[in-house]
């Protein structure tokens, strides 16, 4: 921000001291009503660059651990859908034992104690 609160704008030097040198300016420095915000664009190209590749790393290291997470969760949802399987499927079985018992009852048969 520049100091009449405005977005800078990047322009070319035309100076003879720095031509072709990039800087930030004021965007109503050239109508006459800016303010004097001024600072050069490419100072430290090396800083820029080691920022953009720590960035880039930090890009990557935030990829693999959203793998990991999505991974966890399919997992977790895997072992979700396989736990509720499982319990119908003893939910039938408790109730094809019960039922077996009744049809067993009206055999005549003895009755056994399954539950308690
Ligand atoms: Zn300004």
């Amino acid at each position: 921000m520049c100091n009449c609160g405005q977005r800078p704008v990047l322009k070319s030097s035309k100076t003879t001291e720095n031509p072709g040198h990039r800087f930030w300016g004021c965007a109503y420095y050239d109508v006459g009503k800016g303010c004097n915000f001024f600072a050069w664009a490419d100072v430290e190209p090396q800083a820029q660059e080691v920022e953009v590749l720590r960035l880039r790393m930090r890009i990557s290291t935030l990829k693999t651990k959203l793998a990991y997470v999505k991974i966890q969760l399919l997992l977790a949802v895997t072992f979700g859908v396989i736990g509720w399987i499982v319990v119908l499927i003893l939910c039938y079985r408790v109730y094809s034992l019960l039922d077996n018992r009744g049809k067993m009852k009206e055999l005549g048969g003895e009755d056994i104690v399954l539950l308690g």
